[in-house]
């Protein structure tokens, strides 16, 4: 029987820092961070879906959207499995996933996407210098040479933006990506630690968590 599992969404554009800011949070317990670039990267690629990943990623284009659920579903069940994952303990947060608004559909069968942080870059050639950078520091194919960098970018644009319109207004909230790594971390937070409490005990108690908020309330009552 398939899971439903309780997730977060970082979105944005190539670039805006998902995957900084998913690593970040997926180091808090509570927090299960999985990128699906990373998965993708990780693999072995003289598999069948490595070689396929090549072929899309070096071009700047998503992987076919059944190949990459398939793919992805397998390798939760694998984490669930051996207990690096626990759903019912950890949030998940996922970046680079879903691409497109097919993608989105068919994880309805396995998400509650509980909320999505929208990392907004308002600056194009920026994050197109941006990437670069990365792709020189991280030996990236995809990213190494500008009109990949270009045609990712008008991927983003056509498939993966329409995304936002697929899910409820009220489940997203829109973060500048600009800003230092730690300020970026610190809006994300106020965004999404209240949904982990919301959901989820205490990680390292098990209990249920006081919120902060609610604790410094009483507080406050107490003392007076
Ligand atoms: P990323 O690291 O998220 O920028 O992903 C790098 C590349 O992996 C993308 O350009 C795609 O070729 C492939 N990829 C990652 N996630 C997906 C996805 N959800 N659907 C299709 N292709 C993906």
């Amino acid at each position: 029987m398939s899971q439903h599992y309780q997730a977060i969404l970082l979105f944005g554009a190539p670039g805006a820092g998902k995957g900084t800011q998913g690593k970040i949070l997926g180091e808090i317990p509570g927090f299960y961070h999985l990128s699906c670039g990373e998965v993708f990267r990780t693999m072995d690629m003289s598999s069948k879906i490595g070689k396929i990943f090549q072929e899309y990623s070096s071009r700047g284009e998503l992987v076919p959207d059944n190949v990459t659920i398939e793919m992805w579903h397998q390798n939760m069940q694998a984490r669930t499995v051996l207990s690096d994952f626990k759903p019912n303990v950890d949030l998940l947060v996922l970046d680079g996933i879903p691409r497109n608004v097919h993608q989105a559909k068919l994880l309805t069968k396995h998400l509650d996407v509980l909320e999505i942080i929208h990392l907004v870059c308002p600056n194009k050639e920026e994050m197109i210098k941006r990437l670069r950078r990365r792709a020189l520091k991280e030996n990236r194919i995809d990213d190494a040479k500008e009109d990949v960098i270009r045609r990712r970018w008008a991927v983003y644009e056509e498939e993966t933006y329409p995304v936002l319109k697929y899910y409820p207004k009220n489940i997203i909230r829109e973060v500048d990506a600009t800003g230092s790594p730690a300020g970026v971390l610190q809006h994300i937070l106020e965004a999404v630690v209240p949904i982990q409490e919301a959901h989820f005990n205490n990680p390292i108690t098990g209990e249920k968590v006081r919120s902060a908020a609610k604790a410094s309330a009483k507080g406050r009552k107490k003392s007076r």
